[in-house]
């Protein structure tokens, strides 16, 4: 059994399919896509090239699909995903509609008893998580949200049919990647705007484009050259590592590297600029100092470009964002910003958003306000594994743990895709999952062919692999933000480093030697014959 049909679960289930296991997959939501399907806020885009934001297991498929943009727009990707089910003919063994609500381990049957919200009881021996990284969405933690009497929405749930703003005052709340990429779009659409931001990001320009027909005949033509590649590289961008220090250089030279990366629009590229802007403050506060120059040049307002521009926390270490025209909306005479770090937000009312200064009446709210990520989407299901533990509860003990992302010492036979303390947020996710969904794939051939019924993750190698992920994070600037990375967006939610931060190329031969040692760290346990 496999939850969730976006990117992860679909192609799990094709794998799985061809292994000739019987396999279902249970899907909240009413069709394919995951992200894409929920997320249909407008400006919603990948921002990673679309080229690489694209399945590489079918060379047919790669050749087939046509991208027409630098960076898909969401009803793009929800083609495209639409494509891949159709194409592969997935559909038939998915059940819509239908929100896993519990799984609990049958330790005598070794058996996952998996229970849904129409009441269906399933059981299954392997039980795959594919309930993605950013799925959960974080519900507004406002006071008197209920009392208001106008529209609200949130990014993550946003409403199929277009939304009519014309003539409405519109609030939005949250500045992280889903409000900038969709605050200039909603500005072009409502009379007035008010924007409410507790922390700016660092954000720079997507340079969205048509793609030309021959970068696409490249690409095509080298697709599976640059796959190789991509498993080599940090993030799944083919980048130069950079050789030199922010601080080395004269600052002509600094700036002229810190443009041209600006310039591609591509969100790996100013941290690849010089070795050490992840891992020194001095050099990375150049990097930042660079942005920030960039937002005063764009905004008029010398106060509200102070307010937009980060300085809390080292550049790169929130989920840097890609606009079009950010900055330049805050120009515009009925866009408003509201810098709650000067006057804090107090509660929703019947007929606004009520600040420590005043109340702001508007007559809809766009709440941006992201998600509990990484281990969201598994905590808001009720999961108990050997001994009735609970999932929620050892990681509130423990912090967020796995054995290399994919599997959970205490939960046999149950597999996450990029699950906590893996690499996958830091890179191409669709790269990310492809890998996981292999590496899951080949881990129950093994136990087939070998007759193992149940495998399980140690606790030792659990262990160590989670000081492994902390010690690569702490060689980093990136333990100094108050991020979703360490599940500081969510009131009481366990603070730890969840992800791996050393790069997909590292992860994947840690992966690959873990298989080839005979599943390395993990238990397994063979049928009585
Ligand atoms: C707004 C946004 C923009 C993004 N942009 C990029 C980008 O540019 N590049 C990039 O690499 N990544 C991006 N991501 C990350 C993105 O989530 C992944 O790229 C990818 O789509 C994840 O696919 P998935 O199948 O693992 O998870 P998801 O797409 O999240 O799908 C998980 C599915 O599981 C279902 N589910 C969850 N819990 C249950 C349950 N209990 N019962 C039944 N079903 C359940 C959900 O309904 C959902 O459909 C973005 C994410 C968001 C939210």
């Amino acid at each position: 059994m496999i939850v969730g049909a976006g990117i992860s679960g679909l192609y799990q289930l094709y794998k799985l399919r061809n292994l000739g296991l019987t396999t279902r997959v249970y899907e909240a939501g009413d069709d394919v896509g995951g992200t894409w399907y929920w997320n249909r806020y407008p400006g919603l885009r990948c921002d990673i090239s679309s080229m690489l934001y694209s399945y590489s297991f079918s060379p047919e498929l790669e050749q087939e699909w046509n991208w027409t943009e630098k960076y898909a727009t969401q009803p793009e990707i929800l083609r495209y995903v639409n494509h891949v089910a159709d194409r592969f003919d997935l559909r038939k063994d998915i059940t819509f509609s239908t929100r896993v609500v519990s799984a609990v381990y049958d330790e005598v049957n070794k058996l996952w008893q998996v229970t849904t919200d129409t009441g269906e009881v399933v059981e299954t021996q392997f039980l795959i998580m594919a309930t993605g990284v950013l799925s959960a969405p974080k519900k507004p933690d406002i006071a008197g949200i209920e009392k208001f009497r106008g529209s609200t929405y949130h990014t993550a749930q946003w409403p199929r049919e277009d939304v009519d703003f014309a003539g409405k005052r519109l609030a939005v709340i949250g500045t992280g990647s889903s409000g900038v990429q969709s605050i200039p779009i909603l500005a072009q659409r409502a009379a007035d705007m008010t924007v409410f931001q507790r922390t700016p990001c660092f954000t720079i320009p997507a340079g969205h484009r048509p793609l030309t027909e021959k970068e696409v005949a490249d690409m095509k033509a080298n697709y599976q050259e640059f796959h190789k590649l991509q498993h080599k590289s940090r993030t799944g961008v083919l980048m130069e590592p950079p050789s030199k220090s922010a601080l080395e250089v004269t600052e002509e030279e600094r700036n002229a590297a810190f443009q041209a990366a600006y310039e591609t629009g591509c969100i790996f590229a100013i941290g690849n600029t010089f070795h050490d802007i992840r891992i020194n403050k001095a050099a990375n506060e150049m990097a930042a100092e660079f942005l920030r120059q960039k937002i005063q040049s764009v905004v008029r307002d010398p106060e509200v470009a102070e307010s937009l521009s980060p300085r809390t926390f080292p550049y790169g270490t929130k989920r840097i964002c890609l606009d079009t025209k950010y900055y330049e909306t805050f120009n515009l005479p009925h866009v408003h910003l509201v810098d709650l770090r000067k006057t804090p937000l107090v509660e929703i009312t019947e007929t606004g958003v009520r600040t420590s200064e005043k109340e702001y009446e508007v007559d809809a709210i766009v709440f941006a306000t992201g998600f509990d990520a990484i281990t969201g989407a598994l905590t808001r299901i009720d999961i108990q594994g050997k001994g009735g533990v609970s999932l929620k509860h050892k990681w509130a003990e423990q912090g967020p743990r796995s054995y290399i992302s994919m599997a959970i010492s205490g939960f046999p036979n149950l597999f996450v895709v990029t699950g906590p303390l893996g690499p996958g947020v830091f890179s191409v996710m669709t790269m990310a999952i492809e890998h996981d969904v292999n590496w899951i794939t080949d881990c129950i051939r093994y136990l087939r062919e070998q007759s193992i019924a149940e495998i399980e993750a140690m606790a030792e190698a659990e262990d160590e692999w989670a000081e492994f992920v902390v010690s690569a994070a702490n060689k980093t600037l990136f333990p100094l933000a108050n991020s979703w990375y360490m599940g500081a967006n969510v009131p009481n939610k366990p603070r730890g480093f969840m992800a791996y931060v050393g790069g997909f190329a590292e992860y994947k031969q840690k992966c690959d030697e873990v298989a080839q040692k005979g599943y390395e760290g993990f238990a397994m346990l063979s049928p009585i014959l």
